[in-house]
């Protein structure tokens, strides 16, 4: 039996509630909470991120349309998470399984220590079996620094905590190479090794229903955090939950995306995961390949372009020569004195801007290859 396998679960408002009445899906929840609870007494570890505060809340005040604005939106989610974890309690309770309810936003991520806290904290939940319950906390979440959609969340959350697995829960059974709502002919896609490959070729359109936020843009971006990450990502349907089980058993149900090598301790991927990138530095093929292939650190002789205004110490993405993110670092120079310096020496760079400053842009224990 796979032992102390993590899998995390994310399940967005389209599969919880009614698409039309936006009553909650209470067959569909229960089943999901038999299968999570089923899935624990067989040894897993269990992280559910569950959408439908603003849905749920949505219903309990009577709105008949989607909030808009960002207050209305935060207003609404406090309303409904309440409700939705009551819900929630009631049904593992009733099969004995204890939850516990996590709120995080995108600025926890971004801060070492708190990345850190919330990575300890997981460890706990999970070492006395219980399952987390996580939901962005919009209320305090602001516009510069949310998730937006809990496909993002949860795709954070798994590579934080190593997950083994992400499972994405949606109201399509798979990824197909249109949306099969309106193109009843499109290819169902199985498999996905090459993520780039397959965003090329699918039409996946930019939302899902009016009731959530996601779409399959939105999944396809998990995916890729998720798997190179070193975690399996499935997108399958959310009305059928118990088909998590078969799919760990080695059932082709849904679309899977296969893990890519991950990226190495914790602190590499929260550089590459955790922090906002706040500018790109554009690089010159011979610094693509000393980084990639030789692992060396970034020197300021190899960029040549630099966007985006960012300070000493924050967290930029790399480019190659077509514009493509290779890595992500955090640099030893701001974007000012990088403008100065790109393309040059660096025994020139203490000329340049009049003092000594570090040897390198981007040291190679700063730099994650993507
Ligand atoms: N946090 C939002 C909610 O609970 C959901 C975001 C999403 O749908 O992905 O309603």
């Amino acid at each position: 039996m796979p032992t102390l396998q993590t899998l995390v679960i994310k399940i967005g408002t389209s599969s919880l509630t009614h698409p039309v009445t936006g009553q909650l899906a209470l067959s569909t929840i229960a089943s999901l909470v038999e299968t999570l609870s089923e899935l624990r007494h067989m040894g897993y570890q269990v992280v559910l991120v569950s959408s439908g505060a603003v849905g749920v809340g949505r219903t309990r005040l009577g709105l008949k349309t989607r909030p808009k604005t960002l207050s209305l939106k935060q207003a609404v989610a406090a309303v409904g998470q309440g409700r939705l974890m009551r819900v929630y309690d009631d049904l593992f309770s009733s099969l004995g399984q204890t939850i516990a309810q996590v709120l995080l936003t995108r600025r926890d991520f971004v801060q070492r220590s708190c990345y850190v806290n919330i990575s300890n904290t997981f460890q706990e939940l999970l070492q006395l079996g219980v399952i987390p319950i996580i939901n962005e906390n919009d209320t305090v979440s602001t516009e510069e620094l949310r998730f937006g959609d809990n496909d993002s969340l949860s795709a954070m959350v798994a590579s934080l905590i190593e997950a083994d697995w992400l499972f994405l829960l949606t109201d399509v059974d798979r990824l197909y190479s249109a949306d099969p709502r309106s193109h009843p002919d499109a290819e169902p896609i199985i498999s996905v090794s090459d993520i780039a490959a397959v965003t090329e070729q699918v039409e996946v359109g930019d939302s899902g229903s009016s009731w959530g936020t996601g779409g399959m843009v939105t999944k396809i971006n998990a995916a890729t955090t998720a798997t190179s990450a070193g975690v399996r990502t499935v997108i399958t349907e959310g009305k059928y939950p118990q088909n998590i089980l078969k799919i760990l058993q080695g059932e082709a149900i849904g679309t899977q995306f296969l893990p890519q090598p991950s990226i190495g301790n914790a602190r590499k991927r929260w550089i590459a995961h955790g922090l906002v990138p706040l500018g790109k530095i554009y690089l010159d093929q011979g610094a693509v390949q000393a980084i990639i292939d030789k692992g060396k650190s970034l020197l300021a002789a190899g960029i040549t372009k630099v966007e985006g205004e960012f300070l000493p110490g924050e967290a930029v993405q790399l480019c190659d020569p077509l514009g493509e993110e290779v890595a992500r670092g955090l640099v030893n120079y701001g974007s000012e004195e990088l403008q100065q310096i790109q393309g040059q020496r660096s025994i020139d760079i203490p000329q340049i801007l009049g003092y000594m400053g570090a040897e390198t842009v981007i040291h190679r224990d700063n730099l994650v290859l993507l």
